[in-house]
Protein backbone atom coordinates (compact mmCIF):
# COMPACT_ATOMS: atom_id res chain seq x y z
CA UNK A 1 0.00 0.00 0.00
CA UNK A 2 2.63 2.16 0.93
CA UNK A 3 4.75 1.15 -1.90
CA UNK A 4 1.83 1.95 -4.46
CA UNK A 5 1.77 5.54 -2.83
CA UNK A 6 5.14 6.21 -3.20
CA UNK A 7 5.23 4.94 -7.05
CA UNK A 8 2.05 7.22 -8.33
CA UNK A 9 4.17 10.09 -6.35
CA UNK A 10 6.77 9.01 -8.73
CA UNK A 11 5.45 9.08 -11.89
CA UNK A 12 4.27 12.52 -11.48
CA UNK A 13 7.94 13.34 -10.31
CA UNK A 14 9.26 11.69 -13.71
CA UNK A 15 7.35 13.31 -16.08
CA UNK A 16 9.27 16.02 -18.16
CA UNK A 17 8.69 19.62 -16.86
CA UNK A 18 6.37 18.92 -14.58
CA UNK A 19 6.25 21.17 -11.56
CA UNK A 20 7.42 20.29 -8.03
CA UNK A 21 5.36 18.42 -6.16
CA UNK A 22 3.82 20.70 -3.49
CA UNK A 23 1.79 20.38 -0.47
CA UNK A 24 3.52 17.22 0.58
CA UNK A 25 6.12 15.98 2.49
CA UNK A 26 8.78 14.09 0.49
CA UNK A 27 11.40 12.24 2.97
CA UNK A 28 14.60 13.01 2.02
CA UNK A 29 17.12 10.56 1.54
CA UNK A 30 20.04 10.71 4.23
CA UNK A 31 23.20 9.93 2.83
CA UNK A 32 26.29 11.97 3.17
CA UNK A 33 29.46 12.37 1.78
CA UNK A 34 31.70 10.67 4.06
CA UNK A 35 29.64 7.74 3.84
CA UNK A 36 29.78 7.52 0.37
CA UNK A 37 34.10 8.14 0.88
CA UNK A 38 33.61 5.30 3.12
CA UNK A 39 31.87 2.96 1.14
CA UNK A 40 34.48 3.27 -1.47
CA UNK A 41 37.57 2.98 0.90
CA UNK A 42 36.04 -0.36 1.89
CA UNK A 43 35.19 -1.26 -1.22
CA UNK A 44 38.25 -0.14 -2.70
CA UNK A 45 39.50 -2.75 -0.06
CA UNK A 46 37.50 -5.73 -0.99
CA UNK A 47 38.66 -5.65 -4.39
CA UNK A 48 42.03 -5.28 -3.77
CA UNK A 49 42.29 -1.93 -5.94
CA UNK A 50 44.59 -0.46 -3.34
CA UNK A 51 47.01 0.69 -5.89
CA UNK A 52 44.50 3.80 -7.28
CA UNK A 53 43.77 6.65 -5.96
CA UNK A 54 40.25 7.47 -6.14
CA UNK A 55 38.20 10.49 -6.24
CA UNK A 56 34.67 9.88 -5.03
CA UNK A 57 32.09 12.96 -5.52
CA UNK A 58 28.54 13.49 -5.03
CA UNK A 59 26.97 15.46 -7.62
CA UNK A 60 23.89 17.11 -8.57
CA UNK A 61 22.30 15.35 -12.12
CA UNK A 62 23.49 17.88 -14.49
CA UNK A 63 27.24 16.34 -13.81
CA UNK A 64 26.38 13.04 -15.22
CA UNK A 65 25.10 11.87 -18.21
CA UNK A 66 21.01 11.83 -19.01
CA UNK A 67 19.43 8.81 -16.95
CA UNK A 68 22.31 7.60 -15.31
CA UNK A 69 23.03 7.06 -11.20
CA UNK A 70 27.21 7.34 -11.65
CA UNK A 71 29.97 7.25 -13.83
CA UNK A 72 33.83 6.62 -13.67
CA UNK A 73 36.82 7.97 -15.51
CA UNK A 74 39.97 6.21 -14.68
CA UNK A 75 43.44 6.88 -16.32
CA UNK A 76 45.40 3.49 -16.49
CA UNK A 77 48.94 5.42 -16.41
CA UNK A 78 48.18 7.35 -13.46
CA UNK A 79 46.34 4.97 -11.89
CA UNK A 80 44.07 7.64 -11.08
CA UNK A 81 40.14 7.14 -11.19
CA UNK A 82 37.09 9.57 -10.00
CA UNK A 83 33.78 8.22 -8.89
CA UNK A 84 30.90 10.55 -9.38
CA UNK A 85 27.51 9.09 -7.50
CA UNK A 86 23.98 11.23 -7.87
CA UNK A 87 23.28 13.29 -4.91
CA UNK A 88 20.62 12.14 -2.89
CA UNK A 89 18.96 14.96 -3.19
CA UNK A 90 18.20 14.23 -6.85
CA UNK A 91 16.85 10.50 -6.52
CA UNK A 92 13.79 9.84 -7.45
CA UNK A 93 13.13 6.53 -5.53
CA UNK A 94 11.94 6.02 -1.80
CA UNK A 95 14.37 7.49 0.27
CA UNK A 96 14.44 4.21 2.35
CA UNK A 97 16.06 2.85 -0.99
CA UNK A 98 18.51 5.56 -2.15
CA UNK A 99 21.70 4.24 0.60
CA UNK A 100 21.62 0.85 -0.75
CA UNK A 101 21.56 2.32 -4.44
CA UNK A 102 24.56 4.44 -4.01
CA UNK A 103 26.80 1.49 -2.40
CA UNK A 104 25.36 -0.62 -5.79
CA UNK A 105 26.39 2.75 -7.75
CA UNK A 106 30.10 2.70 -5.98
CA UNK A 107 30.31 -1.15 -6.00
CA UNK A 108 29.75 -1.08 -9.39
CA UNK A 109 32.16 1.33 -10.57
CA UNK A 110 34.66 0.14 -9.03
CA UNK A 111 33.86 -3.59 -10.41
CA UNK A 112 34.64 -1.38 -13.51
CA UNK A 113 37.83 -0.51 -12.59
CA UNK A 114 38.88 -4.23 -11.97
CA UNK A 115 38.11 -4.45 -15.63
CA UNK A 116 40.00 -2.03 -16.85
CA UNK A 117 43.07 -3.93 -16.38
CA UNK A 118 41.97 -6.07 -19.78
CA UNK A 119 41.16 -5.03 -22.92
CA UNK A 120 38.44 -3.03 -23.54
CA UNK A 121 36.50 -3.91 -27.04
CA UNK A 122 34.15 -1.00 -27.17
CA UNK A 123 31.51 -2.37 -29.41
CA UNK A 124 30.50 -4.86 -26.37
CA UNK A 125 29.87 -2.18 -24.03
CA UNK A 126 26.44 -3.88 -23.70
CA UNK A 127 28.06 -6.94 -22.35
CA UNK A 128 30.44 -5.33 -20.26
CA UNK A 129 27.53 -3.52 -18.55
CA UNK A 130 25.73 -7.05 -17.77
CA UNK A 131 28.80 -8.33 -16.43
CA UNK A 132 29.53 -5.53 -14.03
CA UNK A 133 25.74 -5.82 -12.61
CA UNK A 134 25.71 -9.34 -12.34
CA UNK A 135 29.42 -9.35 -10.16
CA UNK A 136 27.77 -5.93 -8.57
CA UNK A 137 24.63 -7.75 -7.37
CA UNK A 138 26.83 -10.81 -6.03
CA UNK A 139 28.76 -8.94 -4.39
CA UNK A 140 25.77 -6.34 -2.56
CA UNK A 141 23.88 -9.60 -1.73
CA UNK A 142 26.59 -10.86 0.08
CA UNK A 143 26.94 -7.44 2.11
CA UNK A 144 23.58 -6.72 2.36
CA UNK A 145 21.60 -10.29 2.87
CA UNK A 146 18.64 -11.49 0.60
CA UNK A 147 16.93 -8.44 1.25
CA UNK A 148 19.03 -6.94 -1.74
CA UNK A 149 16.68 -6.10 -5.00
CA UNK A 150 19.03 -7.18 -7.53
CA UNK A 151 19.92 -4.72 -10.48
CA UNK A 152 21.18 -6.77 -13.59
CA UNK A 153 17.19 -8.25 -14.18
CA UNK A 154 15.23 -5.13 -15.79
CA UNK A 155 12.72 -3.68 -13.04
CA UNK A 156 10.41 -1.88 -14.32
CA UNK A 157 7.59 -0.66 -11.56
CA UNK A 158 7.46 2.88 -13.17
CA UNK A 159 5.16 2.40 -16.12
CA UNK A 160 6.45 5.29 -18.45
CA UNK A 161 3.23 7.38 -19.90
CA UNK A 162 3.55 8.69 -23.69
CA UNK A 163 5.63 11.66 -23.10
CA UNK A 164 7.48 10.42 -20.07
CA UNK A 165 10.76 8.74 -19.65
CA UNK A 166 11.41 6.43 -16.37
CA UNK A 167 14.89 6.58 -14.90
CA UNK A 168 16.85 3.32 -15.87
CA UNK A 169 17.86 2.34 -12.76
CA UNK A 170 20.35 -0.31 -14.09
CA UNK A 171 22.50 2.32 -16.20
CA UNK A 172 25.75 3.63 -14.70
CA UNK A 173 28.43 4.87 -16.74
CA UNK A 174 32.20 4.17 -17.61
CA UNK A 175 34.54 5.91 -19.46
CA UNK A 176 38.63 5.39 -20.30
CA UNK A 177 40.64 8.52 -19.83
CA UNK A 178 43.47 8.59 -22.18
ZN1 LIG B 1 28.46 0.58 -15.86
Amino acid sequence: MWLAVVLVALGACLAPGAAPVTGETKPKAMVSEAQVVGWVQSWQKRLRLDDWKIDTRVVRTSELKPDTLGHLKWNSVSHTATIKVLNPADYDIPAADVAEDIEYTVVHELIHLQLSALPRDLNRKDIEEQVVNRLADALMRFERGESFRARSQPVTPYRAKPGESARNAGRREAGAGP
